[in-house]
């Protein structure tokens, strides 16, 4: 079988259980050999990511840093401009060259959007995309470009090819949310009466260290 590479990106603002689980059960269900794991520099899909980049990719060292089979991958971080998925899968795939599989692991939510990302039709031509169902976003009723794209490129398994096609994989619901965590966060600024109660939800859905860093430099306060 030839060599998988995953690739993940978010913004990671913050890195949340939902990120990790999604990176383990990608890398285990669908065999991959190692994973980037790319924290996004400029996001161009949302307004503005509230966190600086050098603190989304310090949390994430933090929180993912150690997990066996992880490589964090600092370039997009590192770029100026807007980060394109497109133009990270064409550098990465001119680093490895033509042979070995390129994995683009994203949630549901991502593949309804995909239709609205910079040249969506020739991410394919460099990777092959694989979805697992997030939260109340089902892997149906996708967007007629979405549907169209399925029908051309899904499989029901990864084949043994460097890129193109389109595959779910299984992971159980993580219902947690970057938004959800900052609003809990600085609503747990405001009213301090109510903090230990949402502090020790919050410690369920962020990794410990994440949690330890963010308190430590006064994040997501507002
Ligand atoms: P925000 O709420 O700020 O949009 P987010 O929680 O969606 O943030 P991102 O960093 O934007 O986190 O997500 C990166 C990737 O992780 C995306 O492909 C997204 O679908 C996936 N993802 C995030 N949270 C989950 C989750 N709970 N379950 C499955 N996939 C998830």
């Amino acid at each position: 079988m030839i060599q998988r590479i995953g690739v993940f990106g978010g913004t990671f603002d913050p890195l949340h259980i939902g990120h990790l689980a999604i990176v383990r059960w990608a890398r285990d269900e669908l065999a991959l050999d190692r994973i980037k794991v790319i924290p996004t520099g400029q996001s161009w899909q949302k307004a503005s990511t509230q966190t600086s980049a050098q603190h989304r990719l310090a949390m994430l060292k933090l929180g993912m840093g150690s997990e066996p089979g992880i490589d964090i991958d600092e370039r997009e971080v590192l770029r100026s401009g807007p980060s394109y998925t497109i133009d990270t899968l064409t550098a990465l795939r001119s680093e490895i060259g033509p042979n070995i599989a390129l994995v683009f692991v994203l949630g549901s939510d991502q593949l309804h959007n995909l239709a609205s990302w910079h040249r969506y039709r020739e991410l394919l031509g460099l990777a092959h995309l694989a979805v697992t169902q997030r939260e109340s976003i089902r892997l149906r009723d996708f967007p007629p470009a979405i549907e169209t794209l399925l029908q051309q490129h899904g499989q029901e398994r990864l084949p043994d090819a460097p890129a193109g096609s389109i595959v779910f994989f299984r992971m159980p619901m993580v219902p947690v949310s970057a938004t959800v965590l900052r609003s809990q966060l600085a609503q747990l600024n405001r009213e301090p009466a109510r903090a230990a109660a949402s502090a020790s939800d919050l410690a369920q859905l962020v990794p410990g260290p994440v949690l330890d860093y963010i308190k430590l430099h006064e994040l997501y306060q507002t």
